[in-house]
């Protein structure tokens, strides 16, 4: 069966009495092109073990099984269990595991599931848990990629380069890990129900080591967080603010970076949060 034509996933969803959830992020693809060309994009080979976060109904699972040496499926809604087990059932290098994704050891999953495989992740993410399930594969830190869908809007601000103007925090973040890149979109008509924006495809290749150098993590990110937080104010008085320090202080440190303490914090690049951190720490 192609589990795109959208009549005869109707048909499938029909006998089996499913109903989609909203609050399960559920929008089937129902273009053939989109789950063939993720699959093909993500890299996936014999020697890659992928893991897919929601399956649904498995139209991006048969491509991943096509080209993978195994493919670890994690499903949330327990309901689609018969569906697919009966539209992957000629897929016999791919499990499907009935599970939150936000609550699995994934380091432990890769190890049992994987071993002597490439890891990667592939996935058209339910979008309401973008940030914390990228925030946890990245943590993870034992994939070699991770090819996802994702809102448009989103993929766009993790892939600006940071300074542009368009970022926020949790784009620093990403790209302080990984290296980000827009793939494609993908239309709303391309999902049955059509969510209200436009997608793209995301792919994080993340570092071995950080693109600067950064001997204090977490005030590294307090840094970031305090330029993002009052995002019309100066630098001066979103550090001021968010890192609890004068206004002299604060300028003070800016200056002694070489930036213009009227600068915004969203002009401000990898390096020059580097700088900021490391002036922190001297004085
Ligand atoms: N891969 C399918 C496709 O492309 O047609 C379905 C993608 S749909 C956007 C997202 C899927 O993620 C749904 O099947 C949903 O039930 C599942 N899901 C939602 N939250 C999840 C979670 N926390 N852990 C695992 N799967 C989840």
């Amino acid at each position: 069966m192609n589990l795109c034509d959208e009549t005869a996933l109707r048909v499938l969803l029909a006998r089996h009495g499913f109903h989609f959830s909203k609050s399960k992020g559920q929008n089937f693809l129902i273009a053939d092109w989109v789950p063939e060309r993720i699959a093909r994009e993500s890299g996936a080979a014999a020697d890659a073990g992928v893991l897919e976060i929601g399956p649904g109904v498995g139209a991006l699972t048969v491509q991943l099984a096509r080209l993978a040496g195994r493919v670890t499926a994690v499903e949330l809604d327990k309901s689609l269990a018969p569906l697919l087990a009966e539209t992957l059932a000629d897929c016999p290098n791919t499990e499907v595991l009935f599970a939150d994704v936000l609550q699995l050891d994934l380091p432990a999953l890769v190890r049992e599931r994987f071993s002597g495989l490439r890891p990667m992740v592939c996935a058209n993410l339910p979008y309401n848990i973008t940030t914390p399930v990228l925030t946890a594969l990245l943590e993870a830190g034992c994939f070699d990629s991770l090819t996802v869908m994702v809102q448009r809007e989103v993929a766009r601000r993790l892939s600006v380069p940071v300074g542009s103007g368009d970022g926020g925090a949790f784009a620093v973040w990403v790209q302080y890990h990984a290296a980000a890149e827009l793939l494609f979109d993908v239309p709303p008509e391309c999902f049955l129900p059509a969510p209200k924006v436009t997608s793209s495809v995301l792919r994080l290749t993340p570092y071995a080591a950080p693109p600067v150098s950064v001997t204090d993590e977490a005030l590294f990110f307090r840094t970031v967080r305090a330029a993002f937080a009052l995002r019309r104010k100066t630098l001066v008085n979103s550090l001021a603010a968010g890192l609890s320090m004068e206004k002299d202080r604060a300028r003070e440190l800016i200056l002694s970076c070489g930036l213009d303490p009227s600068v915004r914090g969203e002009r401000l690049t990898m390096e020059d949060f580097a700088k900021l951190t490391a002036a922190q720490q001297i004085g």
